[in-house]
């Protein structure tokens, strides 16, 4: 592959939206006495010595001193004898590179060099620099820049008066500002400001037209029992089959899993559960993300919509990120789902191949109502009889990519897709652009808020203590041990010296160990016998972070709790906290802490709220990382941030709907030019 393919320049288009990093400004010259550290510059002076060093490696390193005395170090790593024979000692030299401010002095690391005289003339304008891998040379990117510049079409995507209302100039205009500035555009030039908007664009338009072909799709309604049926049913008579012996159709499962749970309903559970039921009977597939904090109660709010498939005569399946999560999920769908007359059954990776065949055959013969299992094992090819409803929990961990795969598979299926991730509104209409979101807001009453404590390691004895005590009183620990490097071998070792350790100062304590290494089956029992209070602390790598349901447990302890970032800290945190005793988390760290992590552990301390949380998340990483690459799925956002750029995110999705609503020709236009091949992603 060429290296301008590797960069992805292949169409004209892709070469002018290759946007500089930054520009080379070649137009003044510096002096040396005023050079700072970190800045690109342009600078000169007379090389008053040059030397090639073998220690600690081999490179050169050259003085370089104006005619005020001030001087400057050039050190060069990679050169060869004739590079170094056209820089003779004396020689006036030009120097344009990076400026260091080191122990030392100041030093220009691999600087261009060319020898020069005092006082020669600059370039004038300023010389874009592009991002670029290894191997490709920024000429060879600025030519494709300047032939794809002379030989588009730049009939613009947004006509004059939109424009004019919108306050942002041609994007011929624009492109050419940005690749050939006379002048560094501010940040919010509104060149910048037009390619932020086209890109925020061409993103909501690719999401709300794959919401638009699977809106198309024909699913199976799901209207509550007794209901007349929904008269679009019509066009898709019969519909797919229903599962054979569907003894538990046509009763009101839904009302009698209500009346049968301990707790009513939160308002904010009744209201998502209203959205789905509506959304279940219509005759197009769902497309919901039920948003919630952790412990909002999501779990029961998936578990009423497999029933109204089941009403139906219908199936279902849960899927979740992990094992131990689809084993807690199965343990809470049996209890609440089987004395109903329901026939639940799980998808495991420990199960023996013998069974796991057996358990699919009942799944393909409908005898099975609800199947929980994770997602891999989905993805593995069950066949269902009937297949109507998907639920898949915990969102995030799945990724936009896997999200509209799932979607376009299940042709027919509704999806409800559950998220503890809480990301900020302007970020959420962004990257869901494509689902209904309903959002639990409002935490199951009865919950004292959990006290947060930042501790250093070396009061760690103290806490030990402490905890010893508060399980001779009834209360349940976690003790996590988080990733230690980035080993999972070194994260387990960690976790089970710790367990020893503890399990020999204190041996009325009962304690238990899980973690990743463990199969399926031996981490359920260590749950289990947590969850019957068989154990009362809990020594556990990071497996535990999502849905983990102990109410008992009332102190949540995290070794190395600086390593975590803020969501990860947020959802273990999240695992007490569930009972009505007042829980505790307390957050171990290394002293001699970084700026961030201090920052990351003084957010948690003082916040409960998953959204404030998230806030201040997006505020130290930006939304590329907060959502991760994968997470995005997304072409990612390149020059547009919807959080900064909110203003920008409203006006587009605003022309996004006036433009699919009208079938606008501009709408494959602008999806071409700024998704190219990448769209057929959203379209499948
Ligand atoms: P999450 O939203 O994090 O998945 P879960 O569904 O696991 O939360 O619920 C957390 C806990 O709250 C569970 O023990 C669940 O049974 C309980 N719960 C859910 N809804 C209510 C409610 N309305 N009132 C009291 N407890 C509830
Ligand atoms: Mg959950």
């Amino acid at each position: 592959m060429s290296g301008l393919a590797r960069l992805g320049l292949t169409e004209p288009w892709h070469c002018v939206l290759h946007l500089p990093l930054r520009y080379e400004d070649e137009s003044r010259v510096t002096p040396i006495g005023a050079l700072s550290g970190g800045e690109h510059a342009l600078t000169e002076g007379r090389l008053v010595h040059g030397e090639v060093r073998l220690r600690p490696r081999r490179q050169w390193i050259g003085k370089v001193r104006d005619d005020h005395g001030d001087e400057v170090t050039v050190r060069l790593i990679h050169f060869s004898n004739a590079q170094l024979q056209a820089l003779p000692v004396g020689s006036w030299l030009r120097l344009y590179g990076e400026v260091r401010g080191s122990l030392f002095g100041r030093e220009m690391v691999h600087p261009r060099m060319r020898v020069s005289e005092p006082g020669a003339p600059t370039r004038s304008g300023l010389t874009a620099v592009y991002p670029t891998v290894a191997g490709v040379a920024q000429p060879s990117i600025r030519r494709a820049v300047a032939a794809a510049f002379a030989g588009i079409d730049w009939s613009d995507t947004l006509d004059e008066p939109t424009r004019r209302r919108l306050r942002l100039p041609a994007l011929r205009e624009a492109l050419a500002r940005l690749h050939y500035p006379q002048h560094i555009p501010p940040a919010d030039d509104p060149a910048w400001q037009r390619v932020r908007f086209d890109e925020l664009l061409a993103q909501r338009l690719s999401l709300r037209l794959a919401r638009q072909v699977r809106a198309a799709l024909a699913a199976t309604p799901l209207p509550p029992p007794g209901s007349a049926p929904d008269r679009s049913t019509a066009s898709i008579a019969g519909g797919p089959a229903r599962v054979a012996s569907a003894d538990a159709a046509g009763r009101d499962l839904v009302g009698a899993l209500i009346g049968s749970l301990p707790f009513p309903l939160t308002g904010a559970q009744q209201r998502a559960w209203t959205h789905i039921a509506a959304d279940l009977a219509r005759a197009q597939p769902m497309q919901r993300l039920l948003q919630g904090d952790v412990g909002a109660g999501k779990t029961i709010v998936g578990a009423l919509a497999c029933l109204r498939a089941v009403e139906n005569g219908r199936q279902a399946a849960v899927m979740a990120p992990t094992e131990l999560l689809a084993e807690q999920h199965l343990a809470k769908f049996r209890q609440w789902l089987e004395p109903l007359g329901i026939r639940v059954a799980g998808l495991s990776g420990g199960q023996k191949k013998a069974e796991r065949e057996r358990l699919a055959a009942a799944v393909a013969a409908g005898e099975i109502d609800v199947v929980v299992g994770t997602h891999a094992l989905f993805q593995k090819g069950v066949a269902f009889r009937a297949l109507a409803l998907v639920v898949v929990d915990e969102q995030h961990r799945f990724g936009v990519a896997q999200r509209l795969s799932l979607a376009g598979k299940g042709e027919g299926v509704h999806s409800l897709m559950m998220s503890a991730t809480p990301i900020p509104r302007t970020l959420a209409m962004s990257y869901y652009a494509d689902l209904d979101v309903s959002v639990i807001d409002e935490l199951p009453p009865g919950r004292s808020p959990i006290e947060t404590r930042v501790i250093g390691n070396p009061r760690r004895d103290e806490v030990v203590a402490k905890l010893a005590l508060a399980c001779g009183d009834g209360h349940q620990v976690y003790w996590v041990c988080p990733l230690v490097e980035e080993s999972e071998a070194l994260q387990l070792r960690a976790a089970t010296d710790a367990y020893e350790d503890l399990r020999a100062a204190h041996p009325g304590v009962r304690f238990g160990l899980v973690h990743g290494r463990l199969a399926a089956a031996e981490k359920a029992a260590v749950m289990a016998a947590f969850q019957r209070h068989e154990i009362d602390w809990l020594v556990a790598t990071t497996v535990i972070e999502v849905g983990v349901d102990v109410p008992n447990a009332t102190w949540m302890v995290i070794e190395h709790a600086e390593r975590l970032g803020l969501a990860q800290l947020h959802q273990l945190r999240g695992r007490v906290g569930r009972g009505p005793r007042q829980s505790h988390c307390i957050l171990l760290f290394e002293p001699g802490l970084s700026e961030n992590a201090r920052k990351r552990l003084e957010i948690i301390r003082n916040s409960t709220d998953g959204f404030e949380i998230a806030r201040r998340d997006l505020e130290l990483r930006g939304p590329g990382e907060l959502l991760g690459k994968s997470q995005s799925g997304q072409p990612l956002l390149r020059f547009a941030d919807p959080e900064r750029d909110v203003l920008l995110l409203e006006q587009t999705s605003q022309l996004a709907e006036d433009w699919i609503a009208a079938e606008h020709p501009a709408v494959t236009v602008h999806l071409d030019r700024w998704l190219g091949e990448r769209q057929g992603f959203w379209r499948t």
